[in-house]
């Protein structure tokens, strides 16, 4: 399995950035996990207009899955005609409001749900739902195996327990530090030391902090994704 940070910026764009989007690719299968503003750029960097085979959204929040809105307009006009467009998963609920953002989303892609906490298949590699904690947003991580390899994404997310699952001896454990310190109240996002104690406890193999404003250091000793890292797992 391959892996490629597409971007990883936090809810505003760190400087010259995308928002939240990772290519896990295996076997000439291409899953794009979340499309966020910038992601449809990069990719066109590489590819005149992307060949992805499926799409799964972690959430419904735009720096997650607003792209999704060039995507329709790019590929109505830019692929010859009658290209198939992606198989998009959103997560249980999504379709209502991915329908706020425009209303010809299925024209593109072959949109489907999740099931909740169910296992399913996109693009060919085997994805895995987990419910997180991101304020009152409902919001999964998703854990995906493919050729004997596990990615495990965090979305973005407050202090759980379905991050020992999720990320259990996982590969490699994408795990949003958006904080600098804890917040009061209902939890949604977390800090780096709680991503690296969320990483120890599912005893992942290597974690990469993503969704982390470039204002922030990040501590001694721990890893900081960046838009364009390629990993050969
Ligand atoms: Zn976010």
């Amino acid at each position: 399995m391959k892996l490629t940070i597409v971007g990883c910026s936090p809810a505003w764009p760190n400087p010259g950035r995308a928002h939240s989007g990772y290519l896990l690719e295996h076997d000439s299968r291409r899953l794009l996990v979340d499309c966020g503003p910038g992601v449809l750029a990069r990719l066109r960097e590489a590819a005149h207009w992307p060949e992805i085979d499926a799409i799964a959204i972690t959430h419904m929040h735009l720096d997650h899955c607003g792209d999704l809105v060039a995507w329709l307009w790019g590929h109505l006009h830019v692929p010859p005609r009658g290209t198939k467009g992606p198989d998009l998963w959103l997560p249980p609920g999504g379709r209502t409001e991915l329908a706020l953002l425009g209303s010809r989303f299925d024209e593109v892609f072959t949109i489907r749900e999740y099931p909740a906490a169910e296992q399913f298949e996109a693009g060919g590699l085997t994805v895995t739902p987990f419910a997180v904690s991101h304020y009152t947003q409902p919001t999964w991580g998703l854990r995906i195996e493919a050729g004997g390899k596990v990615v495990a994404f965090s979305a973005d997310t407050g202090p759980t327990e379905a991050l020992a699952e999720l990320a259990a001896e996982a590969d490699v454990f994408l795990c949003e530090a958006t904080l600098d310190q804890g917040e009061p109240g209902l939890r949604g996002h977390l800090t780096a030391g709680e991503a690296a104690a969320a990483a120890l406890a599912a005893r992942a193999h290597r974690l990469l902090l993503v969704h982390r404003p470039v204002e922030l250091e990040t501590p001694d000793g721990l890893e900081l994704a960046y838009d364009g890292l390629e990993l050969k797992l």
